[in-house]
């Protein structure tokens, strides 16, 4: 997912795990988001595929979780018990009988769970397609140009300048500048509390696939076809700098070779860096504040291109009626300043 109040540059390369099941042990309104869009994936992608002519590298084979001490185990089997109790299909496999579905594991990996679920997309793949969709649908991209300021006038957004020096009207505006939200708004006496949250990424070329995405914790080895393989990820606070660096490459290295020894012999491709748009509460910002025609679809944090479908919908349902959309109390733009008072 890449936007803002226009595009600007190119999109961060990152790894998608379309894996709200994966991702979470608690049964929740925000799991029943994810859990949502990633079952429209299906549609979001047939549509983007059809409009680009582009294949986005969608697949639904699954995750396999897995735990190599026995807090990891603890979490798994609360996952596997509170996903359960909602319905949710997960299989529980026997720790000598992961290497039939993965070959590469490590011995001392003691239980894992298969999530049937799960998908993943090539985002850069998806990102591509979903340019070339909007452009063809007369979507007009401005790259390189910035939004610096956003004027009001009464409770109205009245017009955008960009760095370049255009004025932009419209009726409706959306802010979708990942972690730089804060920044435009903050002018117009909007405080969102967000900080970017760096993650860093691994790629690798191999000689043989890996089946499906393999995920312990924070860190997964996601099949990228052909012939590469992804290893992720660090989760650090250090502001709107992102550089790779050796800490962060150990910590993907150790983390992804402790449940998969076969990372060790893979060849080094490439490693990059990105910046998640976290907010004070982890959940994303959606749906009209306080001013008339300003649509917020930021802070989307680790769930950007899974929450992508679903985001879509909502803020498409607003602009073309209007009205605010039901049941977005939890992610409302001024949920922060209304707990601070
Ligand atoms: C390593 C890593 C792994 C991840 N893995 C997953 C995953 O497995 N699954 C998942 O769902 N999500 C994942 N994410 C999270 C996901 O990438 C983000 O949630 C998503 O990118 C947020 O999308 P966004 O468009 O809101 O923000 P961004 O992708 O940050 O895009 C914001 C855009 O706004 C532009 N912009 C900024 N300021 C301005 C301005 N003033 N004017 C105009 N444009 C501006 C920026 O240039 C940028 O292009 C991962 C992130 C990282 C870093």
């Amino acid at each position: 997912m890449s936007g803002g109040l226009g595009f600007s540059g190119a999109p961060d390369v990152i790894v998608i795990v379309l894996a709200p099941q994966g991702e979470m042990v608690e049964h929740d309104s925000f799991f029943d988001l994810c859990a949502a869009s990633r079952d429209l994936y299906p549609e979001f992608v047939a549509e983007v595929e059809g409009l680009s002519g582009t294949s986005v590298g969608y697949r639904r084979d699954g995750t396999l979780l897995v735990a190599a001490d026995e807090e990891e185990c603890r979490i798994l089997e609360e996952a596997f018990a509170s996903q359960s109790r909602m319905g949710l299909p997960l299989e529980r496999l026997e720790a000598r009988t992961l290497g039939e579905r993965v070959a590469g594991l490590s011995p001392r990996i003691r239980c894992g769970l298969f999530v049937p679920g799960d998908h993943w997309v090539d985002n850069e793949r998806l990102c591509r397609a979903l340019v070339e969709s909007c452009a063809r649908q007369g979507v007009v991209f401005r790259r390189g140009d910035g939004a610096r300021k956003i004027n009001v006038q009464g409770q109205r957004v009245k017009t955008v300048e960009s760095d370049s020096g255009s004025v932009f009207s419209a009726a409706k505006f959306i802010l979708a500048a990942g972690c730089w939200s804060a920044e435009l708004v903050a002018p117009l006496g909007i405080s969102l509390p967000m900080q970017p949250c760096r993650g860093q990424m691994i790629e690798f070329e191999c000689d043989r696939e890996l089946p499906l995405v393999v995920r312990a914790g924070h860190h997964y080895l996601v099949p990228r076809s052909p012939g590469r393989i992804l290893a992720g990820t660090t989760v650090e606070y250090e502001g709107f700098e992102k550089p790779v660096t050796g800490e962060g490459l150990i910590s993907i290295l150790d983390a992804t070779s402790r449940f998969a020894p076969l990372v060790k012999s893979l060849r080094f491709r490439r490693a990059w860096a990105g910046l998640r748009p976290d907010t004070a509460d982890h959940k994303p910002i959606l749906g009209l504040g306080d001013l008339e025609n300003l649509i917020f679809a930021t802070g989307h944090f680790r769930n950007g291109i899974l929450l992508a479908p679903i985001t879509a919908k909502i803020i498409s349902e607003i602009v073309l009626t209007g009205k605010p959309a039901g049941g977005l109390e939890a992610y409302h733009p001024s949920r922060f300043a209304r707990q601070r008072a």
